[in-house]
């Protein structure tokens, strides 16, 4: 559990919710708000939306839903199609009080009893915790992985797994049998965009036997741009005037740098060999798609 963060016990109506236009067909999120602190995370926007607090109220405070688990067992019992469903869209369900409430345990455990394609995404090594349940899933575990830098993780994720903690997680996943890989993302422009940057990353996913390595550009919601641009003038202020004017009238990067990213993360990729597997379950959705919808 995090020092100087309040957790809130909160029930909830439902567990499943339904996702249009995305890779896939329902995202779960067993709590509210994620402890990790990451100053660039899209779900800051979210709380924005609802009226709550972006900041602290984000990340310093964690609506933990209790009943979550067993309301999860209920739908799942009652879903025909064997749609995918993505876990950890909004908040990272092995963030530090997972340890204490399992609640995205207990979500596995309704998951083994009524499986459903999965995906997940974390910063979080406690996910190895899961490994008994993981392998009896059909599952793709997305470790977010934007930066091999410990500094720059420590900088822009304070409360995250170091990234050479979560690449020795997706080690041992591989190792059990689960698909396991690497989403680089976001990617930081001029902190974590170079082809240098990205080519460590993959290098390391490699070398740790990811399955797959895709990447996505930094977005910035308004809900987002405060506490990016802070972070920005407290640690980099030579990159604000440039971050400011990028993102001055719009949320993602202009189109000719998204291409030159995609472009770069291409080459990157083809030097290694990913061997990115389907799921077992006949779905549209890949990995690589993700980047498009987290
Ligand atoms: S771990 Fe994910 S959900 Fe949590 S703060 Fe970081 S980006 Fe946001």
């Amino acid at each position: 559990m995090g020092s100087g963060v309040v957790y809130r016990e909160i029930t909830v109506k439902s567990a499943l919710t339904r996702v249009q236009g995305m890779p896939f067909a329902w995202s779960l999120n067993p709590y509210m708000g994620c402890e990790r602190g990451c100053v660039y995370c899209y779900a800051r926007d979210y709380h924005a939306r609802r009226g709550r607090d972006t900041g602290a109220g984000f990340d310093r405070e964690i609506d933990v839903k209790i009943n979550f688990p067993e309301l999860l067992a209920h739908e799942l019992r009652r879903i025909r199609k064997r749609e995918t469903v993505a876990l950890g869209t909004a908040t990272d369900p092995y963030q530090q009080c997972e340890g204490r409430y399992r609640i995205t345990r207990r979500t596995l455990e309704a998951l083994v009893a009524s499986p459903l394609p999965l995906v997940i995404v974390t910063k979080g090594s406690m996910v190895v915790r899961d490994i008994d349940l993981l392998v009896k899933l059909d599952v793709k575990v997305c470790f977010s992985v934007g930066t091999v830098s410990a500094e720059l993780a420590r900088a822009s994720e304070p409360h995250a797994s170091p990234p050479q903690a979560r690449l020795e997680a997706v080690r041992r996943l591989v190792s059990a049998g689960i698909d396991a890989g690497v989403l680089a993302a976001p990617i930081l422009p001029g902190l974590s965009d170079s082809e240098e940057s990205l080519d460590a990353v993959a290098a390391a996913a490699a070398a740790h036997g990811a399955t797959f390595f895709s990447t996505r550009p930094l977005k910035l919601d308004p809900g987002v741009k405060p506490h990016y641009f802070a972070f920005l003038a407290e640690r980099f202020p030579d990159l604000l005037p440039a971050a400011e004017a990028r993102f001055a009238e719009r949320v993602n990067p202009e189109r000719s740098y998204v291409d030159a990213l995609e472009k770069r993360a291409r080459r990157v990729r083809s030097r290694y060999h990913f061997k990115e597997r389907p799921f077992r379950t006949p779905q549209p959705a890949a990995p690589s798609q993700l980047r498009l919808a987290i």
